[in-house]
């Protein structure tokens, strides 16, 4: 039997479908792309805009259109938050929700069941599905810890589709990491939902800096990345925790949002601007080489003219290595969904087109300034016959004149130009 995967949205959901394709695979279904036949077709939804809802749908429909007779699933983060729109199209057979894998793999096995199949997240604390999962193509994999918010944040419908936080207990953390190792990963991004709400809900509670201490001391691989991280949750033992250790990438990704104190306590979020600033400045303090990037949003309600151009100027003098710019989306259900004072849909286009190209040229300065130097390069897949390209520790992209063999090898360079946002390096460890 065959099963195709296709995957919206965040590394979240992409890591979900790396464990859905495992266990698939496990069954002894056998994997094929999404545009090719296949007897099921999964799709691992996003709810994250309506174009994302949109996005679903059509793929449920291309699935049909391939195979009239296949099995379609709906999972992902739309099948849990809006089961009811997936259930009303004639293409969906089935919409299974998060934290249902086992429903999912009989529903893909063609075993009869109910239409429509979606827990509610927020009262039971389902297990997160934990397996050292790699995405499709890449060398680095991607573990995830923490599952589900309690923030609530206005803008954000991700405490309603992936319900309340929940962690992996530190000690099966510590045996994944073991066995990633095993399957020879080089580099692994420790990843959650809401990964500063990290072991508040285990008994007992663990907290993110004790895990960290922990895969510092113990973890056999040799390049750690934490992604996405609250600032106010960015401790300053985390920063010293990554400015001590040689395992953890200096890579912080740490979402602003907003750069209005306004605006941000509109936001829900837990700090204010000037807090932010001072944050990125004591990491860099501590780590000077450090990446350090962020997510904008642009356009959202009640953000004037005057304050978004604040908001510009406040981004542009904080060293920011690069950014992800999102246009303000209404997501129903959400405190922000009955904000007044909306931005109209031509200008949050504007602003993000703005906000884009300050972040090109951040990124590309960022990158500057490591022309010249040393770095230590993961070489993850060939850029040509004679070179490979992979990420620097403090996460910019690198091109290198090596031999085949060395991918999935922790190579030293050094930087000789820049090539737009990358840097264009040559071997000097091991020899070519
Ligand atoms: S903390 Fe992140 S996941 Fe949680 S509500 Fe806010 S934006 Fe959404």
């Amino acid at each position: 039997m065959r099963f195709a995967i296709a995957t919206l949205g965040c590394k979240v959901n992409h890591y979900d479908s790396a464990i859905i394709q495992d266990r698939l695979g496990a069954l002894g279904l056998e994997r094929r792309e999404f545009d090719e036949v296949a007897d099921v077709y999964v799709i691992n939804t996003c709810t994250v805009t309506d174009r994302a809802d949109a996005e679903s749908l059509k793929l449920a429909r291309r699935a049909r259109r391939l195979n009239p007779g296949a099995r379609v699933l709906m999972t992902g983060c739309l099948a849990q938050a809006n089961p009811a729109v997936l259930a009303a199209a004639p293409q969906v057979d089935r919409v299974i929700g998060l934290a249902r894998l086992d429903d999912l793999e009989r529903a893909a096995l063609g075993e009869e069941g109910e239409r429509v199949l979606v827990s509610n997240l927020r009262k039971q604390k389902a297990e997160i599905a934990l397996g050292p999962a790699s995405l499709a193509g890449q060398t680095r994999a991607f573990l995830k810890l923490q599952e589900g918010c309690d923030q609530f944040c206005s803008f954000c419908v991700i405490p309603f589709s992936r319900g309340s936080s929940r962690s992996v207990a530190p000690r099966r953390v510590m045996a994944a990491l073991d066995e990633l190792h095993q399957r020879g990963f080089k580099e692994v991004i420790l990843t959650g939902v809401h990964l500063g709400g990290y072991g508040k809900d285990l008994s007992p509670p663990a907290t993110l800096e004790d895990l960290l201490e922990m895969i510092a001391e113990r973890c056999p691989i040799g390049r750690v990345r934490l992604s996405s991280i609250d600032p106010e949750e960015l401790s300053g033992r985390i920063i010293e925790i990554v400015a001590q250790s040689d395992k953890f990438c200096p890579h912080f990704h740490l979402p602003l949002q907003a750069g209005e104190d306004q605006i941000l306590s509109a936001m829900r979020r837990r700090y204010n601007a000037d807090f932010y600033q001072r944050l990125i400045e004591r990491i860099l303090e501590a780590i000077p080489d450090a990446a350090i990037g962020t997510d904008l949003i642009v356009g959202f309600p009640g953000e004037s003219q005057q304050q978004f151009e604040r908001y510009v100027k406040f981004v542009e003098k904080l060293p920011l290595a690069y950014f992800h710019v999102f246009p303000y989306a209404v997501r129903t259900g959400t405190t922000a969904a009955k904000f007044g004072g909306r931005v109209s849909p031509a200008e949050i286009t504007r602003r993000a087109q703005v906000m884009r190209q300050l972040g090109e040229r951040k990124r590309v300065d960022f990158v500057r300034r490591f022309r010249g130097t040393r770095l230590k390069v993961l070489l993850e897949e060939p850029a040509s016959a004679d070179s490979l390209k992979g990420y620097s520790r403090n996460y910019i992209r690198v091109l290198v004149e090596a031999p085949v063999r060395l991918k999935n090898h922790e190579v030293e360079v050094e930087a000789l130009a820049t090539d737009g946002a990358a840097l264009v390096a040559k071997l000097v460890w091991p020899a070519a």
